[in-house]
């Protein structure tokens, strides 16, 4: 085997948290690495342009290494990236792939189990290497110590990666300028996952009440959905209100600043469907009393679709089996929108040139190494979705 060669490149990366009082992204420095670029089977060298920031990077890059839960640090997180292919490893399966080639990146599968034959990779029994990824994937500066990485495949919080061929879909047909590449780097995880929620799972239609819970990027993605989908409400809610202003623009036909709720069940039932409730609720929250609130004020026949996740580990929603029976409500997961990105992303492309998913709208780009900034104004609201540019 041939020795490994490297190559230096910027990534953030995280260092292990500490276990109490963590503020999430507090431990993330931009510095100089290297990258292996002796490629394996099923790799890919991509020079990133863009990688959007999603709450899943903050989440698991503030939860300490735990016996049950094998993470690693330091870590190079990003989950939503753009670039270029550089170099392409030995037994390439997808050939639609050459170096220099524009693509988005998105999630890890195995591309050989029945379900990723199938044509559902999002339910690979595999999926678990997305979150926990790789421990040598880089090094450090000085080549003495390892460095995790392959985070969904990909570890886009890097310059230069290593990506697995599975989490790619070539861009070199969806793009049409240089610009458009890197507005679509979060089509991958946070908008392909909201947008899926609705379309996919919910599978929502014309005569449905539809309320969303947190309208970030994720919960905005659903709103659009929802109105691609033709649905009679479509209601938005949160307790910041820059967010709440903002989501008629993207289809909304009520916003709910739910900040001041005494009872947010009964809140969040009175508004929709003359006071049935919503036929679908699409939580992105991943916040226990908003989930409960939300199973309690399904309209009979509805449906739950949990997409925000937690970082408390042992998060439980009970349910009263004789409720659930007689209201025949349904509370179902969901992991990147139930989509197969190599189909999916290419509809979001298109509904986004019908003028139909406006996430320019929804989007501001920063350079990476002003991450902190980033950060601190999806904290605030004032921006939905943060881009960095590398
Ligand atoms: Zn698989
Ligand atoms: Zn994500």
């Amino acid at each position: 085997m041939s020795p490994t060669t490297t190559t230096p490149t910027r990534a953030i990366l995280a260092s292990e948290p500490e276990p109490q009082a963590h503020i999430p992204g507090s431990n993330w420095t931009i510095e100089n690495i290297i990258v292996p670029t002796t490629l394996k089977d099923g790799e890919l060298l991509v020079e990133m342009v863009a990688s959007g920031i999603c709450h899943t990077d903050l989440l698991i890059t503030s939860i300490p290494r735990h016996p049950s839960y094998p993470l690693h640090y330091p870590r190079v997180a990003g989950h939503e990236g753009a670039g270029y292919i550089k170099a392409i490893g030995p037994n390439s399966i997808k050939k639609d792939l050459a170096v220099g080639d524009p693509v988005l990146l998105s999630y890890y599968s195995c591309m050989d189990c029945v379900t990723c034959k199938l044509g559902r990779p999002n339910h690979c029994p595999n999926f678990g290497y997305n979150v926990i990824g790789q421990s040598d994937a880089f090094k450090s500066a000085d080549g003495s110590d390892d460095i995790a990485g392959s985070f969904f495949g990909q570890s886009s919080f890097a310059n230069l990666s290593v990506v697995k061929e599975s989490s790619v879909v070539s861009a070199k047909n969806l793009i049409e300028t240089p610009s458009e590449l890197k507005l679509f780097a979060p089509l991958g995880c946070g908008l392909q996952t909201g947008a899926g929620s609705v379309l996919k799972i919910a599978k929502a239609g014309k005569g449905n009440s539809v309320m969303v819970s947190g309208l970030g990027g994720v919960g905005l993605a659903a709103i659009m959905a929802a109105k691609i989908a033709g649905c009679h409400e479509i209601i938005g809610v949160d307790i910041n209100a820059s967010r709440v202003g903002r989501c008629e623009e993207f289809g909304a036909t009520k916003a709910l600043n739910t900040k001041d709720s005494t009872n947010l069940a009964a809140s969040l039932k009175e508004v929709a469907n003359d006071g049935r409730g919503p036929d679908i609720f699409i939580d992105t929250t991943g916040v226990s009393a908003v989930q409960r609130a939300a199973y309690a004020a399904l309209a009979n026949g509805g449906t739950l679709v949990l997409v925000g996740a937690s970082p408390d580990p042992v998060q439980k929603l009970e349910i009263d089996i004789r409720d659930i029976m007689t209201r025949c409500v349904k509370v179902v997961g969901c992991i990147m929108g139930d989509s197969n990105p190599g189909v999916f992303i290419p509809e979001l492309v298109k509904y986004y040139r019908e003028g139909r998913f406006p996430i320019d709208r929804m989007t501001t780009f920063y350079k990476a190494e002003d991450f902190k900034t980033a950060l601190h104004d999806m904290h605030s609201g004032e921006t939905i979705k943060a881009v960095l540019k590398w």
